[in-house]
């Protein structure tokens, strides 16, 4: 249908419509550049359309006026709304790919027009009554936020979480929050076994047109691993801050992170006072272990601590070292970058960014070195982290409330019902 005819239908809907309240709905998700005309059914009244929407997506560089400009608005209309637009959002932060509507009546003039910013908000101007001029507001858009159940079992046909996870229609977010929960207990590399199962409890949020937004926090999760059973609850303290607890309260967050990469990863050279060196060709001690990991790859500070050495090292390349309470140190070595900020004096928490896996120094591949030294003295990492006491308890006087939460959020775990309450915003 070429733009003048639908001006002549739409003008002759107009006329039919006289009267008639004008009911419109949301438009299912279009990718392509597509022009809905097809006229509205409502309690069996046939409503004829009064206008059409443009759906479409931000080409790649492109700026509101080349965006807005290729759909052959009348030239007041254009810069109304580019001024509108530019005046309520920084322009700089379109990005291609999103979707944006024009709702444009037959006689060419625009009603309104939406911008996508993020899964969440959207820029909405519409026309002023009986004025030129567009008002331009951020909206959120309608969503709902669903706690839910969601559980998995690793086998053949699905011998990872993330895999397990997909197969539940469920996204790689909850098998992140999940590694991060028990990596003190499990090692989501290599530890996993064919028949472990997980069930956890977490707030989905979903938009009214169906388009996932995001999870919330994991409440609850429970993961059985080679016939053990590892639990763990989020608890909110008064003053707002939270954590994960076991089941009797004991905080799931220890004095050193399991490693000082994201996700479990491979050990390519262990802790040894004597190891023939792969480099220099002959044997010395290997003061920490080696994990292999892109170049690139995350490196978190293992505990708090003061950044107490930032630069180059003879054969570590650039390295990062990190002072911890108890007399303990921290070294980060063949690093391809440092983090910004991170320098001697800083002071860093546990998981905070250091630099990335590189190889710089002697390395034969790109891998980190990790040291732990103890009063002075370098000490096996890995035996070291497994070592420490478990962390801080909830508090004797929160006890109680901690009990009562536990209770609730297990037993919704066990209950058959998916759904467990939903909440729209
Ligand atoms: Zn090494």
């Amino acid at each position: 249908m070429t733009p003048r005819t639908q001006i002549v239908v739409g003008l002759t809907s107009l006329a039919l419509s006289a009267g008639l309240a004008i009911v419109r709905d949301r438009l299912p998700e279009h990718t392509g550049n597509v022009i809905t005309d097809a006229p509205r059914r409502l309690a069996d009244v046939l409503l004829p359309r009064d206008s059409d929407v443009i759906s479409s997506v931000v080409p790649n560089g492109a700026t509101v006026a080349g965006m807005l400009g290729k759909h052959l608005l009348p030239e007041s209309e254009l810069s109304a709304l580019v001024q509108a637009v530019s005046s309520n959002f920084d322009v700089r932060k379109l990005r291609a790919g999103n979707i944006y509507k024009i709702d444009r009546l037959f006689d060419g003039r625009i009603r309104s027009f939406e911008y996508e910013i993020d899964p969440t908000r959207a820029l909405r101007a519409s026309r002023r009554e009986g004025d030129i001029a567009f008002e331009a507001e951020v909206v959120e858009l309608p969503r709902t936020t669903t706690q839910v159940v969601v559980e998995g079992r690793i086998d053949r046909g699905a011998p990872s979480i993330s895999e397990s996870l997909e197969r539940a229609g469920e996204r790689l977010d909850l098998a992140l929050a999940m590694a991060d929960i028990f990596s003190g207990e499990v090692d989501f590399n290599s530890g996993l076994q064919p028949g472990d199962s997980y069930r956890l409890v977490v707030e989905k949020s979903v938009r009214d047109d169906g388009l996932f937004v995001g999870y919330g926090p994991v409440r609850a999760a429970e993961f059985v691993n080679d016939g053990r059973t590892l639990a763990a609850m989020r608890f909110t303290f008064p003053d707002g801050k939270s954590g994960y607890f076991d089941t009797e309260g004991r905080s799931l967050k220890r004095f050193f992170l399991k490693t000082p990469l994201k996700f479990e990863p491979r050990i390519t050279s262990r802790f040894s006072r004597s190891r023939m060196h792969p480099v220099l060709k002959y044997a010395r001690a290997h003061n920490g272990v080696d994990y292999g990991a892109p170049t690139g790859a995350p490196v978190v500070s293992v505990s708090n601590g003061t950044v107490s050495f930032a630069g180059w090292t003879n054969g570590g390349g650039r390295t990062v070292r990190v002072r911890h309470t108890s007399g303990y140190e921290s070294e980060y070595m063949h690093l391809s970058a440092i983090a910004p900020g991170i320098s001697p004096g800083a002071r860093v928490g546990q998981g905070e960014l250091l630099g990335s896996v590189g190889q710089t120094g002697l390395a034969s591949g790109p891998h980190l070195h990790y040291g732990l030294r103890r009063n002075g003295q370098y000490v096996n990492p890995i035996t070291e982290h497994q070592n420490l006491p478990p962390g801080e308890p909830v508090p004797a006087v929160l006890k109680a409330a901690f009990e009562a939460e536990r209770d609730t959020l297990f037993s919704a775990m066990r209950q058959p019902a998916r759904v467990l309450h939903t909440n729209e915003n």
